[in-house]
């Protein structure tokens, strides 16, 4: 086939221009031209110079060839998507809604060459042993700094440019003349900027345990007959579940591939990072958003080089472009955090697994609370599951209490520490043992309860809580239904009911005022702004200096503290309440976490929870650290309300100027869903109804067949783009979301 034709995807994210254009290739670029690279042409009535990438090549076109338009030239410094990159890129934006430039862009985090550093060097090109005649001639011609440049090359072979010229003060036309005579040559090597602390010493792994081994058996037998599967690695904090990784890596780094690590970025701490590098030496490197956009780029280029066997990083590492990938690690994969919340949103962990499956590689997802998702996906035989049910180091789980703050009140404890946390508190502060105190605020959305009996106002349709709005009124951002808050509790009659306040402040004042000689330190949004706040912080905390941390949900991740006996969670109810789905399972993960926090060393430990539901299944399954239980009753819940894994989810958010051309917009989306035989809920306003003028609406679209979901958000934009819709309202698609809109 000659490449007479390309096919090119503008580089505009304009939902009328998401198609390919054809466009000649000139005679000089023929030979020159492949799929993937970055081009310039011109564009529009115009023909304003625009860029774009090569999709397609092909020696026909269908369209009359005195119209098409000539390709003006290929971008030298533009990084080129590879093929494998590019189906990956059509399948984002298949299964995720977006524009192919956006899915284009999201598989090339790294989109420009940039100032690269490099290095010259001198060289002798003449063999040495016509060196010492030349040398002769030099001196007799009185060529001096010839003799002397020739004379440095004949004992080292090589020198580095800048000793040439500012050591030797050899001039640079000494240098042009040499080379012109063919004596010497000049090469330049790139050398990469390592962002990464390499360790002096590799050491050698520890010796796994029997159940570790296990595991890395069936892999290593997986391997051996080609057979690339998706592992979910379900273990207990500290079951050893990193060792299993770093042995399966080097399984695959043994057959000459490559391995791509995800960690949520919060967790990409420079203890994790040490682990592989002492390991892996500095063919390991890490992708981080502090990294220059110079040190990506050179991350980009050694892993497509070949130079790197492991890349640790947050979503984006998944696109780096290893040569010839053997595994992908998630680690904490029911971190939301995975999930993009730009468009196009796709999840890391279903990407991987395609990934993957196009590249011949394995998948192994590992975590203490898997996600209710891939637990699924592994009971029904889709994913292979592994278990570690104990702590590799002989350590001892702690010991955790629920403490029901309806019966504190009852008692007249009108303080946020119960009568039990309050005692523990005070034991050790007797003993000079450390304590953190816990708010899970993620995804906390103002819910109104009753402190007396702990009824939650929710919503009759969606058995999630309701929102609380300034105006006086309750609302569900699934369904739309409102209601004003009542005055008195509709199950009890008690006055005690309001909007649910509480934060790390109030609880810093609280322990100043009842333990007066407490040092507390506290870890927040407002306390961590600055840059190393956050580790400055913690290792505050680590030496000594405060008796007390009081955080939300940042001071749970990854951090060992050996002095730290005991952990209070001040009020589970704040994360069981937020307005959405996922909810309990959020509940579950982040009181797992916490409790998993206490008894690090060898002291042993303590967990209260507070809480006004303390029978709710995610608390009483968390305090049991029983997964197994916690996912039967949550699988059930998803069943019967008809959310995700269990159906499939597609939100639809529209947001405009127009108040009325918004809503009459998604009432004629509602209307044609209604004919496609799928479950429809709204248009309803979104959980900010209106933001900066905007109004915002959402409907919620569901069926068992995710691929249903997928034609109907195809039929949808197809409707919008011919009838030139989106010019107004911006449109978004969400599948199976993570947080409520
Ligand atoms: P996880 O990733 O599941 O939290 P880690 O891999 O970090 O667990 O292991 C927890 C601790 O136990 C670490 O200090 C680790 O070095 C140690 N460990 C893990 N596996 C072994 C083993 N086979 N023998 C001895 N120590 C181990
Ligand atoms: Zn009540
Ligand atoms: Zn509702």
């Amino acid at each position: 086939m000659e490449k007479l034709y390309a096919d090119i995807i503008i580089n505009i994210s304009h939902e009328a221009l998401d198609r390919v254009f054809g466009y000649k290739v000139p005679f000089s670029l023929v030979s020159k031209i492949c799929v993937g690279q970055k081009v310039t042409v011109p564009f529009g009535r115009s023909n304003k110079e625009q860029t774009g990438y090569v999709v397609g090549l092909s020696d026909t076109i269908d369209y009359d060839e005195s119209k098409v338009k000539e390709i003006l030239r290929i971008e030298e410094d533009g990084v080129s998507v590879e093929s494998k990159m590019l189906s990956l890129a059509y399948w984002i934006r298949e299964n995720y809604g977006s524009t192919m430039i956006q899915a284009l862009k999201t598989v090339l985090p790294v989109q420009e060459k940039t100032g690269q550093k490099t290095k010259k060097y001198i060289e002798l090109k003449i063999d040495p042993i016509h060196g010492p005649a030349l040398l002769d001639e030099y001196f007799g011609k009185h060529y001096v700094a010839k003799a002397r440049l020739l004379a440095e090359l004949l004992d080292e072979k090589r020198i580095s440019w800048e000793l040439a010229s500012k050591k030797l003060k050899i001039p640079k036309s000494t240098v042009d003349s040499m080379i012109k005579d063919d004596v010497i040559r000049v090469v330049t090597e790139y050398y990469f900027r390592n962002p990464n602390p390499v360790e002096d010493r590799i050491s050698p792994p520890v010796p796994l345990n029997d159940a570790q081994q296990e595991l890395i058996d069936e892999f290593k037998a997986d391997l051996l007959r080609e057979e690339h599967k998706t592992y979910l690695l379900h273990g207990i904090t500290g079951s050893g579940k990193t060792e299993v990784y770093l042995a399966a890596i080097e399984e695959v780094i043994k057959r000459g591939q490559q391995a791509i690590v995800l960690i949520p970025e919060i967790a990409l701490t420079y203890q994790t990072v040490k682990r592989f590098t002492r390991r892996f030496g500095d063919r390991v490197s890490i992708l981080n958003s502090r990294l220059s956009k110079g040190e990506k780029y050179d991350q980009w280029l050694r892993a497509k080089e070949g130079d790197l066997d492991v890349i640790i990083g947050p979503r984006s590492a998944l696109f780096v472009p290893f040569p010839n990938l053997g595994l992908i690690v998630i680690d904490e994969e029911h971190e939301g955090s995975y999930k993009s919340e730009q468009t196009p949103k796709y999840h890391a962990r279903e990407t991987a697994i395609q990934k993957a499956k196009m590249e011949g590689a394995s998948v192994i997802l590992g975590s203490a609370t898997p996600s209710i998702e891939s637990y699924k996906n592994a009971l029904d035989g889709n994913y292979r599951l592994w278990e570690l049910t104990k702590r590799a180091k002989k350590a001892v789980l702690p010991q955790v209490y629920i403490e029901d703050l309806r019966e504190e009140l009852k008692c007249g404890n009108r303080s946020m520490f119960s009568r039990r946390l309050h005692d523990l508190i005070e034991d050790r502060l007797q003993k000079g043992e450390q304590m953190m105190l816990f708010l899970n605020r993620r995804g906390y959305a103002g819910f109104v309860s009753c402190r007396s009996c702990g009824h939650v106002m929710e919503c009759p349709h969606c058995d999630v809580s309701m929102t609380y709005h300034k105006d006086g009124s309750l609302k569900c951002h699934y369904c739309g239904y409102e209601q004003p808050i009542p005055k008195i509790c509709p199950e009890c009659g008690s006055p005690y009911i309001a909007a649910f306040g509480l934060g790390t402040q109030k609880v810093e004042a609280a322990i100043h005022k009842e333990f007066p000689n407490a040092k507390v330190l506290r870890m927040d949004m407002d306390t961590t702004k600055k840059k190393h706040s956050h580790e400055e912080i913690l290792a505050a905390f680590s030496n000594g200096e405060a008796d007390i941390l009081v955080g939300t949900q940042m001071i749970v991740k990854g951090h060992d503290f050996a002095n730290v006996t005991l952990v209070g969670i001040m009020a589970a109810d704040l994360s069981l309440h937020a307005n959405d789905y996922r909810a309990g399972e959020r509940t579950f993960q982040l009181l797992t976490q916490a409790a998993g926090r206490a008894g690090r060393g060898a002291k042993g430990g303590e967990v209260v929870i507070q809480t006004y539901s303390p029978e709710h299944y995610s608390i009483v399954t968390a305090a049991k650290q029983d997964y197994r239980a916690f996912y039967q009753q949550e699988i059930g819940y998803r069943s019967i309300l008809k959310y995700p894994p269990q159906w499939q989810m597609l939100v639809i958010f529209a947001s405009g100027k127009q108040e009325e051309k918004v809503v009459q917009l998604m009432e004629t989306m509602a209307f044609m869903l209604r004919k496609m035989d799928v479950a429809v809920v709204g248009p309803s306003e979104a959980s900010f109804a209106k933001i900066n003028d905007y109004y915002r609406r959402v409907i919620y679209v569901k069926d068992k067949d995710y691929q249903v979901l997928v034609q109907v958000k195809n039929k949808l934009e197809q409707w919008l783009d011919t009838n030139n819709i989106r010019k107004d309202i911006l449109i978004n698609f969400d599948f199976n979301p993570m947080n409520s809109y």
